[in-house]
């Protein structure tokens, strides 16, 4: 099955009672049984439900994966990954991570004992000089948030696998649509699906995928003994996102690219991060891994003072200023003041979130109005 067909068909089965083409919301907590043991396979609703049951389904097909797992947010999908490990235990993870995994690997887990090193996976070697006897698995990012730094999947999950570690791959930014990190060598796919995948703004929403019985054992495992699930009204709502990814990811595909060439051109903007740019420093890695290059990009103004990018970003009229990404809708965000203010000022600089750096999440409008949108704002700085 392609793509297209497998974001709307894949492991997904009509109802047996009904013939529902769509599943059902069973919106219920628990099941009845005939006596005490003896039922349909439902107990509990934190154990399974059908909704539920039903995108996890879809969510193993678009990664290409045998198992799939949701949680009540991206956050929740990472939490279950960590508790795999135990006190002392090392993960290398990227230095341009999301902000809120970052806060959750430095102020959570570091409480428990786990140790956390933060490279430039740019380079893997980098990667390679990292591994200690206790380290255990390499979190990866990429493209990263937010600078979309591209990071070589089949590289890192090679050093993986040779020092018998896991690899986690959080694919949010790219979606499986553009690149799919468990047939490059992966053992884990994580999704925030309150972006892309569920593609509407309207949920918040966590996902893995993988295909190691034993590892998903570990997974489901605490799912359900820690609890985090996802309800099944917004379960519904993510296999009606996930049906349209595909044609949804075409558009922020060649909207991100229109947007980014335009900055790159434009005499108010000094740099712009986007993975289908010939400037970017990655673009041959990012060639080779992704089949296109998403709707996420930065840049940053020649006007590099916090007053001139909120001066813009007040601005915008198409663009809503907002955090969060990946929806239908063309959004705006200041890193340093919002999504990425978790992060301790010095490391943020260091890493290159600067004052001026904007963040697009480039939506699905017709690119003439989101040009001209930014066109009109970079006159004013
Ligand atoms: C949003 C996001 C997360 C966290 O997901 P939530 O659904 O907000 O908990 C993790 N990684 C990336 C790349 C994200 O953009």
């Amino acid at each position: 099955m392609k793509f297209n067909t497998k974001v709307i068909h894949g492991k997904q089965k009509h109802e047996p009672a009904t013939g529902a083409v769509m599943v059902p919301i069973y919106q219920t907590s628990t099941y009845a049984q005939a006596s005490p043991g003896k039922h349909k396979g439902y107990e509990y609703s934190r154990g399974e439900n059908p909704t539920r049951e039903a995108l996890e389904n879809a969510f193993a097909a678009i990664e290409n994966a045998k198992y799939g797992l949701a949680f009540g947010s991206g956050l929740a999908a990472i939490d279950c990954v960590i508790r795999l490990f135990k006190p002392n235990d090392h993960i290398i993870a990227g230095d341009d991570l999301y902000g809120g995994t970052y806060r959750m690997f430095t102020k959570i887990f570091s409480k428990y004992g786990l140790t956390f090193t933060f490279v430039d996976m740019n380079n893997p070697e980098n990667v390679s000089k990292a591994i200690t006897k206790n380290t255990k698995m390499i979190w990866l990012e990429t493209p990263t948030n937010p600078l979309l730094k591209v990071a070589d999947i089949v590289a890192i999950t090679k050093i993986s696998k040779e020092n018998k570690l896991i690899s986690a791959v959080d694919n949010t930014f790219a979606t499986p649509y553009i690149q799919n990190p468990l047939d490059l060598g992966a053992d884990i796919v994580m999704h925030s699906a309150t972006k892309y995948l569920g593609g509407h703004s309207d949920l918040v929403m966590g996902a893995l995928m993988l295909n190691d019985d034993k590892l998903y054992e570990q997974l489901k495992f605490t799912q359900f003994a820690a609890g985090a699930i996802t309800g099944p009204m917004d379960s519904f709502l993510a296999i009606r996102g996930v049906k349209t990814l595909a044609i949804r990811m075409e558009r922020h595909s060649s909207n991100g690219m229109a947007v980014a060439q335009f900055l790159e051109s434009h005499a108010k903007v000094s740099e712009v991060f986007y993975p289908g740019l010939q400037s970017h420093p990655n673009y041959e890695v990012a060639k080779k891994q992704m089949r296109s290059f998403g709707g996420m990009l930065s840049f940053k103004l020649k006007d590099n003072s916090q007053a001139a990018a909120f001066k813009l970003l007040e601005n915008l009229k198409v663009f809503t200023l907002a955090e969060s990404l990946g929806g239908v809708e063309s959004l705006a965000n200041h890193p340093s003041t919002m999504t990425h203010a978790s992060i301790p000022e010095p490391e943020r600089l260091k890493i290159g979130i600067t004052e001026s750096l904007i963040r697009l999440s480039v939506g699905i409008e017709d690119v003439e109005d989101l040009l001209a949108d930014l066109e009109n704002v970079l006159k004013m700085v």
